[in-house]
């Protein structure tokens, strides 16, 4: 075992010394009610789950989502026909840039851990799965959890009253023709929401860097994805999973990982481990920031960089 609970326990103390540094996202109203001095980390090590600190307080799982709908993609199409609508490459702008799309070449999102491009991921599901799509989004998310989960109405309804950005980005799409002119805007707008506000806790989110470690296989053994789809995210993570910070977040670090802006990040690793932390003050970027100090101790103590 390398995550010992002395480690851990130390890490959760260099958190709580940055506790108070960042501030919670409040561009969406409903996420600046969190409780700012919550932290976690939970661990899976040998088939057995470790937490330490609030580790079963539920939040809203954000951009962590996005993994989920690339993967749910790839179920669907190969990587190299969804790269017609989004990129692989990482972005030295914020996650909800407008003027990226306009830079990009082709102008297409990208990758899909910005919104522009998860949008993008949204309407491609919609297409497949139309009126289900957000029931398939949620059942999966479930499995990459480790267990059934909910969505906060709340948190949702918020989302959507503050959407201006990402109705910018969905009509910017819209009228470079990257998306088709029957798009379902409001639908997909709706089940994007939604999935950003299903509410996960620490745990949940260590089952998740699990299966991503793991080629793919959860703790009881099931496929949730392929290893080649595991290998897909785990790359796209380390480049694209911390957005403009991912080149920061590989040397501090040195993980695959994807954070979003309710203060949890997922890691992901070769080894058959799960890893993740929470802590909802973000730094400028959107990634939490005791998260990412807690990490680094953790990646310097434990040598657990994989580069
Ligand atoms: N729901 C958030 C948004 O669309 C997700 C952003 C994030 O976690 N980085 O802005």
């Amino acid at each position: 075992m390398i995550f010992t609970e002395e480690v851990l326990e130390e890490a959760l103390n260099i958190g709580r010394k940055y506790l108070h540094e960042g501030a919670v996202a409040n561009y969406i109203p409903e996420l600046a009610k969190v409780d700012p001095n919550k932290i976690a980390i939970s661990k899976i090590e040998d088939g057995d789950l470790y937490s330490v600190g609030d580790s079963k307080v539920k939040y809203s799982i954000q951009s962590i989502v996005k993994v989920i709908l690339y993967a749910l993609a790839m179920k669907n199409y190969r990587v190299s026909e969804l790269k017609r609508y989004v990129g692989v490459r990482p972005s030295a702008k914020p996650f909800n840039s407008v003027i990226e799309l306009e830079l990009s070449e082709k102008k297409i999102p990208v990758n899909p851990f910005i919104n522009a491009g998860a949008i993008i991921i949204v309407a491609i599901l919609y297409n497949v799965y139309r009126e289900k799509t957000f029931d398939v989004i949620l059942e999966k998310a479930g499995e990459f959890l480790g267990e059934e989960v909910d969505y906060s109405r709340k948190i949702a309804q918020s989302e959507k009253e503050s959407s201006f950005t990402n109705r910018t980005l969905i009509y910017l799409m819209l009228a470079k023709e990257i998306l088709p002119s029957d798009t379902k805007v409001e639908e997909v707008l709706d089940t994007y929401f939604k999935a950003c506000s299903i509410l996960v806790s620490t745990e949940n989110l260590a089952h998740m860097s699990y299966v991503i470690s793991n080629n793919g296989v959860d703790l009881k053994g099931r496929e949730i994805i392929t290893k080649k789809e595991s290998e897909v995210l785990r790359a796209l993570m380390a480049t694209c999973g911390t957005y403009d910070y991912s080149g920061d977040f590989a040397i501090r670090v040195g993980l695959p990982a994807k954070s979003g802006v309710g203060g949890g990040i997922v890691t992901a690793s070769r080894n058959k481990t799960g890893l993740a932390v929470y802590a909802p003050r973000l730094d400028k970027h959107g990634n939490s920031y005791s998260g990412v100090r807690m990490l680094e101790y953790l990646s310097e103590k434990l040598d657990l960089s994989i580069y």
